[in-house]
């Protein structure tokens, strides 16, 4: 089922967003772009005359009933929002009479899913090497059904609309789907232009197919890395990660960042994408500082030559201009993780030019998909989100669909 199909109008629809919103001291949303991102959604089953029950989950309260994570701060700023007065149900497992009370129109908003253990289905308490644990598990993962029938129980159908917590298998976020059949269950508005964003990427690419992997570590990328691999014309990869390189090719790199049980991988890595035909860059020049700060004393130097007690904390000139190069005239561009500490203004030159060649290239007509944590963050601070084709607002899960992992949260609902 889609939801542009689907009926709404007399129905209650259950919708699963992902309202984990940043919060001051106060309560404050600092941030609302997670709301705003589930608003499509929400505001079509309203107007087609449907009921809406809205769950989510806020921070890690770990199982226990914390007010610290309670989504009763954010109902004002979702009355205002959706244009109509939000309900709220302060046991989420406990909502039935509130739910079966809904008249078209109106919006029931439950409470911090993750205040139950059974929402992440994992066995609180317990230690992985007791004995007990592999009964503990089952046990819990029963409790997880539970939970997620008594959550279905509520609606008619089930919406999912939280790509960012699409790549774990939590109560709401697939078991839940279980206790719908095909008719009545479907993707939101989030979720599709997630996923057709990540399609663009990995199926249906036009190229050439420039990719840019930066960040601190080699490690914690691999995965993508290797799946990007057989799909993408030229490669570039960044930051933190591109001294570990250039250590493993003989460099002298100072202090700098560098992971020394993964140089074996990065010379793998080379030959791969030498055997492959990869454009592979991966820059020759940083900006080496004698301090991890902005006001560090700096000079430009070779990657291969850092002098003893600097560190590379930015993308030299030249390699600047190799990413230009790389970049210019892409037809499909995916960028994740930054080219150098842009954090402080001094180190985020590399990864400013990145962002412009990426927004020149989405001009032209290129498709741009940014994501990933730090990226994202780096195009708000240059403040040209506006001129890439697509932000997602998945760290974890846009990381672990393109590796090519099927995320439960699509599965529960596609069959795939
Ligand atoms: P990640 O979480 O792996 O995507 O890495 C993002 C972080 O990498 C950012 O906080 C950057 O400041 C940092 N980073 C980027 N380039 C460097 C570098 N050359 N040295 C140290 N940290 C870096």
């Amino acid at each position: 089922m889609t939801i542009d199909s689907y009926k709404f109008a007399g129905k209650k629809a259950i919708v699963r967003v992902d309202f984990n919103v940043p919060l001051d001291e106060n309560g404050k949303i600092t941030d609302d772009t997670r709301i705003r991102g589930a608003l499509p959604t929400l505001t079509k089953i309203l107007k087609d005359g449907g009921a809406l029950i809205i769950m989510s989950h806020m921070g890690k309260p770990k199982g226990k009933v914390n007010a610290k994570y309670s989504l009763s701060q954010i109902v004002d700023a979702v009355s205002e929002k959706l244009g109509v007065p939000v309900q709220f149900a302060p046991d989420c497992a406990k909502a039935a009479d509130a739910a079966a009370a809904l008249k078209p129109g109106e919006v029931l908003l439950l409470e911090n899913l993750r205040f139950y253990p059974e929402e992440e289905g994992k066995p609180v308490g317990i230690d992985k090497e007791d004995p007990a644990y592999e009964e503990a598990k089952k046990a819990m993962k029963a409790a997880q059904k539970e939970f997620a029938k008594t959550l279905a129980s509520y609606a008619d159908c089930y919406v999912m609309d939280a790509f960012g917590t699409a790549h774990r298998k939590h109560a709401s976020t697939a078991v839940i789907a279980d206790y719908f059949d095909a008719d009545n269950k479907m993707l939101g508005y989030l979720m599709e232009k997630e996923v057709q964003a990540v399609d663009n990427v990995l199926k249906d690419i036009k190229r050439p197919f420039t990719a840019i992997m930066g960040g601190s570590k080699v490690s914690t990328k691999i995965g993508i890395i290797e799946n990007l691999m057989d799909k993408v014309d030229n490669l570039i990869l960044c930051g933190g990660m591109a001294f570990t390189f250039a250590k493993a090719q003989g460099g002298k790199i100072g202090n700098s960042l560098v992971e020394d049980d993964k140089l074996q991988l990065a010379l793998d890595i080379i030959a791969k994408a030498k055997a492959k035909g990869v454009n592979l860059v991966l820059g020759c020049d940083c900006i080496a500082a004698d301090k991890f700060a902005n006001d560090a004393n700096t000079q430009v130097c070779a990657d291969s030559d850092i002098p003893d007690g600097w560190m590379g904390l930015d993308a030299g000139p030249k390699t600047q201009a190799e990413f230009k190069a790389a970049i210019k005239g892409a037809k499909t561009i995916l960028w994740n993780g930054p080219a150098g500490v842009f954090e402080m203004d001094n180190f985020a030159a590399g990864s400013k030019a990145i962002a412009e060649a990426i927004a020149e290239a989405t001009k032209e007509g290129a498709f741009s998909l940014i994501g990933g944590g730090d990226s994202v963050a780096c195009i708000n601070k240059f403040g040209m989100a506006d001129q890439v084709s697509y932000i997602s607002t998945g760290g974890g899960a846009l990381l672990e669909a393109i590796e090519g992992k099927i995320l439960p949260g699509i599965a529960a609902i596609k069959g795939e």
